[in-house]
């Protein structure tokens, strides 16, 4: 069994501006590529869960979704880290999908296909509703990240610059 790190999207890895479908609109969170590393070096599997209405809604079509995937997983690879998969809703809230972030749709789909460890396992994300999915899916350990309330989570750091020093400095205290 692996552990994973579960990462939500828009908002962690690239600076959410709502429905980023293009490249020249995908700004890279400062701190992301240090933080998942670290993760990596703990033996973590690293997945991306992301809500991806703007398809739902018309906004880009699944294959802008998908070619942006392509060339961000491609951006991953030169800087040597390894996506094990991306998996996104592309329902709008009132499909009332099994899939749509905190529906655990997506993480069952990636326990078909992967053998992990939830109770080892983190969840980042900057909304509720990715927190909410961490509990709902019994993911063990979930960080907030942002300036405004969100309940539940292990740990909330306002930036994830701060998440990444604050994990990078306290890594032997931390059940990684
Ligand atoms: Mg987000
Ligand atoms: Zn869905």
């Amino acid at each position: 069994m692996s552990k994973a790190l579960f990462l939500d999207r828009d908002g962690i890895v690239n600076i959410d501006y709502g429905y980023v479908y293009k490249q020249e609109d995908f700004q890279f969170v400062e701190g992301i590529f240090e933080l998942i590393m670290l993760f990596i070096q703990h033996d973590y599997h690293i997945f991306i869960l992301t809500n991806q209405s703007g398809i739902g809604r018309g906004y880009y079509t699944l294959t802008d979704f998908n070619n942006l995937t392509t060339w961000m997983l491609k951006i991953f690879k030169e800087k040597k880290i390894h996506i094990e998969e991306v998996f996104y809703c592309p329902h709008l809230p009132r499909d009332y999908c099994d899939c749509r972030k905190p529906n655990t749709g997506m993480i069952k789909k990636c326990l078909n296909k992967h053998t992990i460890d939830l109770a080892h396992s983190w969840l980042i994300g900057d909304k509720q509703s990715d927190i909410d999915l961490a509990h709902n899916a019994h993911i063990a350990s979930s960080i907030a990240i942002g300036d405004y309330e969100i309940k539940g989570a292990t740990l909330h750091f306002d930036t994830l610059l701060s998440c990444k020093e604050y994990l990078e400095e306290n890594q032997a205290i931390i059940s990684f």
